[in-house]
């Protein structure tokens, strides 16, 4: 039996606009059914990670598989039947969905683009679910989407990216457009659609605490780099990297015994630009721990587990300094 192949596989992803180093060589696997969290702060290249995953843009170097294809320079029209297999909800409904259409059309607007033929009435019969599922009645389908609230045109999003029944769902910071009152219940609906349904997501965000609901594995972006992978309890538990240690310090977390361990760790200065990225490790400029050699030399990977971190001090058994309780000096 030949394995699966993965729902997505990045190997040395690059993508530069013009001088600007928004990612400099990602690569991240998904299995089928799984999530991976990409985390880090804005500016970090994540969502241009997304953008060339669901081939918004070119990516400059390196290459995107789904489900086993090369997509990456696949043309328009060779990239037609394999775009039912990938959809993205982005972060702003208002701005993702066109104020012209109503939300039915919305919906079943990715069944149009796969070039499906149907009727009006097929039409209908295939959005009603859609709707229903994300928690919506089927009588919206006859809105427009002004006439909803954020929440009820973000669900209306999420229908429309799944009605092709994709195995990757990349969700690109889905809530934080939404009033902080809603953000939870449509976190919650996706883990429920999630888990339902079986898609493999990738789900970017810049709050760790949005992937306690959401997340098998969490990879960590900073500077167009990943930094740190892992699964989501060994990377909860004991993150590797100084920049996770961090972020995870900062983070509100549900846990009163990880909350008692914890010590607020605060990076200061705003994220050095992609223009021109730190010599050696580009965390230094803003690491508690960097010392002579993090100027000089680009830290490898040090494979811990499932996944790794790239840090001059992380040993191989994934062990070293922990910035949350390191002697402030
Ligand atoms: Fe900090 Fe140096 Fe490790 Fe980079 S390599 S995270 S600067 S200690
Ligand atoms: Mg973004």
């Amino acid at each position: 039996m030949t394995p699966q192949p993965n729902a997505l596989e990045i190997a040395d992803l690059v993508m530069h606009f013009g001088p600007v180093r928004a990612v400099d060589g990602v690569s991240l696997t998904i299995p089928r059914g799984r999530v991976t969290a990409l985390v880090g702060e804005s500016g970090s290249g994540k969502s241009t990670v997304g953008r060339c995953v669901v081939r918004l843009v070119e990516p400059t170097a390196g290459t995107v598989r789904i489900a086993g294809t090369d997509v990456t320079h696949l043309s328009r029209r060779r990239l037609r039947p394999h775009r039912g297999a990938v959809s993205i909800v982005f972060q702003d409904p208002a701005a993702s969905l066109d104020p012209r259409m109503l939300v039915g059309e919305i919906v079943a607007e990715p069944l149009r683009l796969a070039g499906k033929r149907i009727s009006r009435r097929d039409r209908d019969a295939r959005v009603a679910p859609q709707l229903e599922r994300v928690g919506l009645r089927a009588e919206v389908a006859r809105r427009y989407p002004h006439e909803l609230s954020g929440g009820q045109r973000q669900r209306v999003s999420i229908a429309r990216a799944l009605i092709s029944e994709p195995m990757l769902l990349i969700a690109d910071e889905p809530t934080s457009a939404l009033d902080v009152s809603v953000q939870a219940s449509v976190l919650n609906l996706l883990a429920d659609l999630q888990r339902d349904i079986g898609f493999a997501c990738l789900f970017i965000t810049h709050d760790l605490s949005a992937v306690e609901y959401l997340a098998d594995d969490i990879a960590v972006m900073y500077l167009g780099q990943l930094v740190e992978t892992g699964s989501r309890e060994r990377i909860f538990a004991r993150p590797a990297h100084p920049y996770t240690q961090a972020l995870l310090s900062a983070a509100p977390v549900a846990d009163p015994v990880r909350q008692r361990h914890r010590q607020p760790v605060l990076l200061g200065d705003d994220l050095p630009s992609a223009l021109d990225p730190p010599s050696g490790c580009r965390f230094r400029t803003r690491c508690p721990l960097a010392f002579d050699r993090c100027a000089t030399e680009v830290p490898a990977q040090t494979a811990i587990g499932d996944g790794m971190a790239a840090c001059h001090l992380v040993r191989p058994d994934g062990t070293g300094p922990d910035v949350r309780t390191a002697d402030p000096s």
